[in-house]
């Protein structure tokens, strides 16, 4: 799976066509009582103040060595150098990039808006070694989910995946603000394994980027199109936001 719309088809072939609503058939674990993607209702989110700014380390230099486009798709290695770590922001330990990937329509919703476009980049502990060993840890995986919006103006660069990685280590990209849960991978096996942090602040795309994204396809041919998983019950669930939340409005 050397290539990132490879990854996607794979992920659809995993699941045998089956709608998300009969993913428990393919596992159980996808009923369970903490499951992700969610709309964040922003009103009943509560300010936690231990929510600091995450630290990001080697994330610059990570990214440069394992993706490339090449006009016609994403190329994503699959196993990612240990370079680009992240702690802080009340994360129990610090964690280390291993994958990334796209949703073609945001999996996450605010107040039951959908941005076009979401960027999951997840990270394990560092004592383990792939995303499957750290699933066995309620704790064990971090996912850092940033969206994507339509710009008139930004990024005119052509590579919008480097872009807007480059955006997300600096400065100019405001990481103080985001939403914190407890949740689930949002493809089967859903294991509830996940610590959430979706950011607020989308990254900004061009139009001509944005429809660049669309073009992808499969290698059946099928177009990159609505690549996710309706939003599930909270279920009792709380979501907090950052204290840079509050701060900077
Ligand atoms: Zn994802």
């Amino acid at each position: 799976m050397l290539t990132f719309t490879l990854f996607v088809c794979a992920t659809l072939v995993k699941i045998s066509g089956a709608e998300p609503d009969k993913w428990a058939v393919v596992s159980e674990k996808c009923n369970g009582m903490f499951q992700s993607p969610i709309n964040i209702v922003t009103r009943k989110s509560l300010l936690d103040e231990r929510l600091s700014p995450l630290q990001f380390t080697g994330y610059q230099d990570t990214w440069h060595g394992v993706i490339k486009n090449t006009g016609h798709n994403v190329e994503v290695l699959p196993d990612l150098p240990v370079a680009a770590m992240i702690k802080g922001g009340n994360l129990p330990e610090t964690y280390k990039a291993m994958q990334l990937h796209l949703h073609w329509g945001s999996e996450h919703t605010i107040d039951g808006e959908r941005f076009p476009m979401e960027i999951h980049i997840v990270h394990v502990k560092e004592e383990y070694n792939s995303i499957p060993e750290a699933l066995g840890d309620r704790t064990g995986v971090a996912v850092l989910a940033f969206f994507f919006q339509e710009s008139e103006t930004s990024n005119k660069k052509y590579d919008p995946i480097i872009e807007a990685l480059e955006d997300i280590k600096h400065p100019k990209h405001d990481r103080t603000r985001y939403f914190r849960y407890q949740g689930s991978l949002t493809t089967p096996n859903c294991d509830e394994a996940i610590i959430w942090t979706v950011f607020e602040n989308p990254i900004r795309l061009s139009k001509k980027q944005l429809a660049a994204f669309s073009q992808l396809q499969f290698a059946n041919g099928m177009q990159m199109e609505e690549i996710y998983r309706p939003v599930q019950p909270l279920n009792g669930r709380k979501v907090y936001y950052s204290e840079g939340h509050v701060t900077s409005l």
